[in-house]
């Protein structure tokens, strides 16, 4: 059978050897516990706590600052040493609660669950919202503003990605084998908020073992299906995934749910049950710890909050200098220059390298070759944009489709010559769309 998949995309060396036999680890942090007040889309949250009070585990310590918003709580018994600006993994400062974590994890008394049965449909949002879930996969859009789009009706489809097709990334793949059962009751959960949709596991192949497991668990759930898709990266960006499983285009002016679509990751719909189910808000992330200069790449549960610097040290340190640590995967992750950065709701991985190939490339002269053309799921002309955006020409770089770009890196990593094409666009979509926004 055919595998459902896009046109152009790459296929980077994978790298998850290193980490994907290994079961997830819990982690237990020692140090400051650092909680920005911005880890999501939309207004920052507003801190409820005061220097010197005490807060445990499972506590509110920040507000949702507006609808497009999302709460934060303690994932550590404290108390607050600090409410002050501290750096984030994009090397930007935000404004942070800091908990001088007392090693005790003494936690709050959860409320009673409210009875599945007898939730509405708004009372279901209402526990997603108050849990502080975002989207997980990167975005950082608070969950319960995607499901709540204006035409309920016309949502068909509710899609998991479960492709992880960044390289070295397995913290989805470690969860869909070992906790698959939160993973398809936080998707039941989703659907039985839209009276019209199914729901869809997309599964690169990659991960057979995922695949049938994701089938036997889900063979008798009239609404569920689980779908092989083909390993090529970006499979996992939201308009590639939506493409290959459905055959909806959608555009940069459009939402997923403008082609009756809700896209969420594996994380996300994990977190949608463990407050829906289970009265947990969002306290933890699984997190990634690879790359060649770490002595054991493995995955681990971390507390929101935590120190990167931390993860190395329980990962066994670096068994080699690196040359290049990323948050995240490396084709769309950020460089890191400092490893003192808390993880943060949005965090998925650290990957340190030996090599930092990239910066090593010396780029050429552009030879008219076209592989990046061919490599572009943006189906845009990667050269001509990024020559564009060097002389900055707004104009024609978004009425070449610039905006169409998903900042996926495919061009750079197909490039001959290689020339910093990514590089280039991004910085122009990014002065494009907030002029586009004023
Ligand atoms: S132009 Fe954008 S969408 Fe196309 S390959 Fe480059 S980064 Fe990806
Ligand atoms: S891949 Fe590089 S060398 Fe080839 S056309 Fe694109 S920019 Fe030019």
């Amino acid at each position: 059978m055919a595998r459902l998949t896009f046109v152009g995309g790459v296929h980077p060396h994978d790298g998850k050897e290193l980490s994907k036999a290994k079961r997830i680890k819990d982690y237990v942090p020692t140090g400051d516990m650092v909680y920005p007040l911005s880890q999501h889309i939309g207004a920052p949250a507003e801190s409820i706590v005061s220097k010197g009070d005490r807060v445990l585990v499972g506590q509110l310590i920040a507000k949702a600052g507006g609808f497009v918003s999302a709460p934060v709580y303690s994932a550590v018994s404290g108390t607050v040493k600090a409410i002050e600006p501290r750096r984030v993994v994009t090397g930007e400062e935000k404004m942070s609660i800091v908990i001088e974590n007392d090693g005790l994890f003494e936690e709050i008394e959860y409320p009673q669950i409210p009875d599945y049965d007898s939730l509405s449909r708004e009372d279901k949002i209402k526990i997603i919202a108050d849990a502080g879930i975002i989207g997980m996969g990167g975005a950082g859009f608070p969950t319960a503003v995607k499901l709540q789009p204006k035409e309920p009706d016309k949502i068909d489809y509710i899609i998991i990605n479960c492709a992880e097709c960044e390289p070295y990334l397995t913290s989805d793949y470690r969860k869909m084998l070992e906790e698959p059962e939160k993973l398809i009751g936080g998707l039941k959960v989703s659907l039985s908020l839209f009276d019209n949709a199914r729901g869809i596991l997309a599964v690169e192949d990659n991960k057979p073992d995922c695949i049938e497991l994701l089938k036997k668990l889900t063979k008798d759930e009239d609404k569920i299906t689980v779908k092989a898709l083909k390993t090529k990266y970006p499979q996992g960006s939201e308009r590639h995934l939506i493409y290959a499983t459905t055959g909806r285009a959608i555009n940069s002016k459009m939402l997923p749910a403008d082609a009756g679509c809700i896209v969420n990751n594996v994380d996300t719909v994990i977190a949608i049950y463990n407050a829906v189910i289970e009265g947990r808000p969002l306290l933890y992330r699984i997190v990634t710890v690879t790359g060649d200069a770490i002595s054991d790449p493995c995955n681990f549960r971390v507390r929101i909050g935590t120190n990167y610097a931390e993860l190395v040290d329980a990962a066994g340190g670096f068994k080699k200098t690196p040359e290049k640590i990323i948050s995240g995967g490396p084709m769309m992750g950020f460089a890191m220059f400092d490893l003192n950065v808390p993880i943060t709701k949005a965090s998925s991985a650290l990957l340190c390298l030996t090599k930092d190939e990239v910066s090593k490339n010396e780029p050429t002269p552009c030879i008219n070759c076209g592989r990046c053309v061919e490599a572009c799921p943006g189906r845009v002309v990667p050269k001509l944009l990024a020559e564009l955006a060097d002389r900055h020409d707004e104009e024609n770089f978004v009425k070449l489709n610039g905006l169409e770009c998903c900042e996926c890196g495919c061009c750079s990593y197909a490039c001959p010559a290689k020339r910093p094409l990514t590089q280039s666009i991004k910085s122009m979509r990014k002065v494009a769309l907030s002029h586009k926004k004023k």
